[in-house]
């Protein structure tokens, strides 16, 4: 079955469709999580009566926004939490994780990273690289870290040993961009357990980014206490603007929210504009978006896989993020392949991505994103620092049909360079 708009190679066709008959019960499976968690979305707009007078937005100060009250009611129930903040305002992922973690945290308290190091952007915020001024380092608070196991599982009896002395138990849930992998939710309350034996008062918190509606439940309903995430990534459907969340104990979402506005007004002020209409629209999508960027992923690592490159996660393995590895051997095919995403994208498809020099960054790195949303990584787009082992970290995918089209251009063009022989 040649494509009609794109004169994929006849070769390369064949081979996507071995591809996606490997993917066969994979799909299957993530139809039906997409099923069930879009069930949970809309039985949350029911209960909760969103009605067109939620998007009307607000200006000023906000004041008796209703829309945006409701908005906090619905992501609560769809995370099993007791209350949530979902704010435009939130500038990114880090932002929100910012809050979260200055909201719950006072001097001399100690954060207790147990899925090793944090993501980088964090790094900053905690006071670990950096000059430190504005930290939590900064404001007294001290930084602890237990590494993953070998194979990538946490290491459950250090987590019961240092829970005793935490105030915060941090988890990150996606692998982020590195090698190890995400940790499943089952996983996520495994920690939680242990760190609630140790010490009933530690809080559970979990960086969410990436790995929303990838699983049937969500980490806060597996015993953490507060979750956060982007909405420029899963929970926004490609259709949230810009923004984050916070999910979880209803104190702890107080708390936040004092840090988010300030102590005294917190949830109760901060306008919409018109942010809400898109908010509530990308929520409502976001669990059928997660499903075409997971089956976009699914299908690059049979194709990949069938074109002789090691991929991360395996299909064999279950997901619990979005993320997809392609270990790509060399610089030529990391190119390649990235140039390839980005020929398939629905926005700035003409530009060709090059590697270069980014600030923060040991080595080049070369970034494929066309997207509607600047920076929205729910939508198809890779990276790829320049350096062992040449892998491409892919995620996103709006829909199946340009997903699995930008993973065939990227594969096409590495054709067209004689990289790969078929
Ligand atoms: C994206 C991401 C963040 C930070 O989000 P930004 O919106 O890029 O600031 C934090 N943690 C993980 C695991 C992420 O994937």
């Amino acid at each position: 079955m040649a494509d009609n708009f794109f004169n994929i190679d006849e070769r390369l066709c064949r081979l996507a469709e071995i591809a996606e008959e490997k993917c066969f019960e994979k799909f299957k499976e993530t139809e039906r999580i997409a099923r069930h968690n879009g069930e949970k979305v809309l039985a949350a707009f029911i209960k909760n009566k969103v009605s067109e007078s939620c998007f009307k937005g607000s200006t000023g100060y906000g004041y008796g926004d209703g829309g945006r009250d409701v908005l906090d009611k619905v992501y609560a129930d769809v995370f099993g939490a007791e209350d949530a903040l979902v704010r435009h305002n939130f500038v990114s992922g880090t932002h929100a994780l910012s809050v979260a973690l200055f909201g719950a945290l006072r001097p001399g308290d100690t954060l207790l990273s147990v899925t090793g190091n944090p993501y980088d952007t964090l790094e900053e915020v905690i006071g670990i690289r950096g000059n430190g001024n504005g930290s939590l380092k900064d404001f007294g608070v001290n930084y602890s870290q237990i590494d993953l196991l070998p194979d990538g599982s946490p290491n459950l009896n250090e987590i019961f040993k240092k829970s005793k002395d935490a105030k915060v138990v941090y988890i990150q849930r996606s692998r982020g961009y590195s090698l190890r992998p995400a940790l499943n939710v089952s996983q996520i309350g495994e920690i939680a357990k242990a760190a609630k034996t140790a010490n009933p008062d530690a809080i559970v918190m979990v960086d969410n980014c990436y790995g929303e509606f990838v699983e049937e439940i969500e980490p806060t309903e597996a015993g953490a206490d507060i979750v956060i995430g982007s909405l420029i990534k899963n929970p926004g459907g490609g259709i949230a603007e810009t923004g984050g969340y916070i999910a979880g104990r209803a104190d702890l979402i107080e708390l936040c929210s004092y840090r988010l506005t300030c102590v005294g007004m917190g949830k109760e002020v901060g306008c919409t504009l018109n942010q809400s209409k898109p908010m509530f629209m990308g929520l409502f999508f976001a669990p059928d978006v997660v499903a075409n960027a997971v089956k976009t992923a699914s299908f690059a690592c049979e194709l990949f896989n069938l074109l002789g490159f090691e991929c991360l996660p395996s299909n064999a393995e279950k997901r619990s993020d979005i993320i997809t590895v392609l270990k790509l051997k060399n610089e030529e095919n990391l190119t390649a392949f990235c140039q390839g995403i980005q020929k398939g994208s629905p926005v700035d498809s003409f530009v060709t991505p090059e590697a270069w020099d980014m600030p923060g960054y040991e080595s080049k790195v070369i970034m494929a994103a066309g997207a509607f949303t600047m920076g929205a990584s729910i939508e198809l787009s890779a990276d790829a620092p320049i350096r062992e082992p040449f892998a491409a970290w892919m995620q996103g995918g709006l829909t199946y049909a340009s997903g699995r089209m930008g993973v065939l251009l990227a594969a096409q063009t590495m054709l067209e360079r004689g990289l790969i022989k078929l």
